[in-house]
């Protein structure tokens, strides 16, 4: 007899719901708690999670495996390619280790919340109880509706709605009761599902020996690195962040998104820790660096529940129907020079470079370069979308989605598509000594002033050329005109 965990997206102990629910079933049967963890290099590839978000998981299950290793409790680890399978193998495993129950935490994308209605089916045959439960959001999707009974679709009304909801349900902040160590037989019983290795990484998601060297310094992985972040965040950034956050080279964000987006770290547990630190009990009043950060962080449960609500946004279909029928390019020259930093927009290159180098970009330079390539080059967003995925390491569907929904106009709460950023501007507003630009484009170091924003139009184009720095590609005010031009065309014809 036992009961089963199946870890996903929620690599962590600490503040776990559906592993806390597991652990007291099998406390209140006197059985071993055993905890599941499936990699799928079909998955990866249908997902396109990228090859650093892959590797922090493997190094994540190194932790957990330790952490679990300690309180008795197994981690079973397996490589199972075809995704399909893995319900399946799973429940042949629960039939070896006598398991009537089976837990999980939701995700909210379409095929995992098909295979998870499928399971409970499935399950349900076999007489096993399956529980899957909410957890990745504060408030479950279906809890918030506007007045007239709908899913809101901005995102303002959204949140109040979401505060208002969680302060007449403050439990929802509550932590999860900690999981209890395993009866001390466990090992003799399982002695095959301890220490296993960790499962190898996918030929096609190998990262080079340097760039691991230098994400796992980047990204050291496990809810205890998440833990320290978030409390050294707390401590030392939060109360500045408003003024702060759209600054790229001022680092005074929490750099916490791999964590949310891994579960190494509960969004749950994020704002209980940030409302503590507030002066006030609410989560949107007090310290208004604090309060900008919680509505931060609300912006993922938003995207979640759009999710939940409008499962096509997973089918690559804009969730703007009426945009459906821009006529976008599809020229791969122009796309290359994009994803390789060589635009010759400073701060659009800039933001690539730092995505290739740490694959990470800061929140300011996605919209830049999302609506630089949606509006100024009119490239189909989802090459975009596709491109963040494979290269991000906090590569999550839903924030991904809804950022590139909102950049190209396409999507939910989006800017209205007339609202075209100039990344020249940008760039002197939110990089105004220009260093992150000088960081990421060395061969803009030397440029002294406002010229590295536009060395070409603004007296510096010798020494950018001398350095091999490229003109822009495009001219921005005929690409906002020609812009304009396209949306009101696609507009019509939807
Ligand atoms: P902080 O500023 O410290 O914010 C705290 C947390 O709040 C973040 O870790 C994140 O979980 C959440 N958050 C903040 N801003 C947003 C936002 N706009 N939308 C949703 N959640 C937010 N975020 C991802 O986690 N994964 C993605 O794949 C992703 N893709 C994006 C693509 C585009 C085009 C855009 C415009 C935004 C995207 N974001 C994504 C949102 C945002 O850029 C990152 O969450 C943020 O930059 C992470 O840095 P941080 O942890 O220091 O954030």
């Amino acid at each position: 007899q036992s009961v089963v965990h199946w870890f996903k997206r929620d690599l962590r102990v600490y503040d776990n719901k559906a592993l806390s629910l597991a652990s007291k079933k099998a406390k209140e049967g006197g059985v071993p708690l055993i905890c599941v963890f499936i990699v799928s290099p079909q998955d990866y590839q249908a997902h396109m999670t990228s090859a650093p978000r892959v590797d922090f998981e493997l190094r994540t299950l190194e932790v957990l495996q330790r952490d679990l290793g300690e309180m008795g409790i197994p981690l079973y680890m397996a490589t199972i390619e075809n995704r399909k399978e893995i319900p399946g193998h799973i429940l042949e495993k629960c039939e070896e280790w006598g398991a009537r129950h089976v837990y999980c935490n939701i995700e909210y994308e379409v095929d995992e919340l098909r295979r998870e209605t499928k399971l409970t089916k499935t399950c349900l045959e076999k007489g096993i109880d399956f529980t899957a439960v909410h957890d990745d959001v504060v408030v479950p999707p279906g809890a918030l509706a506007t007045g007239a009974g709908n899913q809101y679709s901005v995102y303002s009304p959204w949140y109040r709605a979401w505060v208002k909801h969680i302060h007449e349900h403050p439990h929802l902040l509550n932590e999860a009761d900690p999981i209890s160590p395993n009866p001390s037989t466990t090992k003799q019983t399982f002695p095959h599902l301890f220490n296993l290795p960790i499962p190898t990484t996918p030929p096609n998601k190998l990262l080079t020996g340097t760039d691991r060297k230098r994400l796992t310094a980047l990204w050291p992985a496990g809810e205890h690195e998440a833990q320290d972040r978030l409390q050294r965040f707390l401590a030392t950034k939060i109360a500045k962040y408003k003024e702060t956050r759209n600054l790229p080279a001022a680092n005074s964000t929490s750099l916490l998104s791999v964590h949310f987006s891994s579960g190494t770290l509960a969004a749950r547990t994020a704002i209980r820790a940030a409302r503590d630190a507030n002066t006030s009990p609410k989560l949107d009043s007090g310290n208004p660096g604090i309060t900008s950060w919680i509505s931060e962080l609300a912006w993922r449960d938003f995207y979640k529940h759009v999710l939940a609500h409008w499962p096509y946004v997973c089918m690559s279909k804009a969730f703007k129907y009426e945009y459906s029928d821009i006529r976008w390019s599809y020229d791969e020259a122009a796309f290359q020079r994009w994803c390789d930093g060589q635009t010759g927009f400073p701060i659009v290159d800039a933001a690539m470079r730092q995505l290739r180098s740490m694959a990470y970009m800061h929140n300011r330079c996605r919209m830049i370069v999302g609506s630089f390539l949606a509006k100024d080059l009119l490239i189909d967003w989802r090459m975009g979308e596709k491109f963040f995925m494979e290269h991000l390491i906090d590569g999550d569907f839903g924030s991904n989605n809804g950022g590139w929904g909102f950049s190209a106009s396409t999507g939910v709460d989006p800017q209205p598509y007339f609202r075209i950023f100039n990344p020249f501007l940008q760039s002197e507003k939110f990089d105004p000594e220009g260093s992150y630009i000088r960081k990421w484009v060395p061969e803009l170091e030397d440029v002294k002033g406002k010229a590295v924003h536009d060395p070409y139009h603004r007296g510096a184009g010798r020494e950018a050329e001398r350095r091999g720095y490229p003109r822009p590609m495009i001219e921005h005010a005929e690409a906002r005109k020609r812009a304009l031009e396209v949306y009101k065309e696609g507009l019509g014809r939807g």
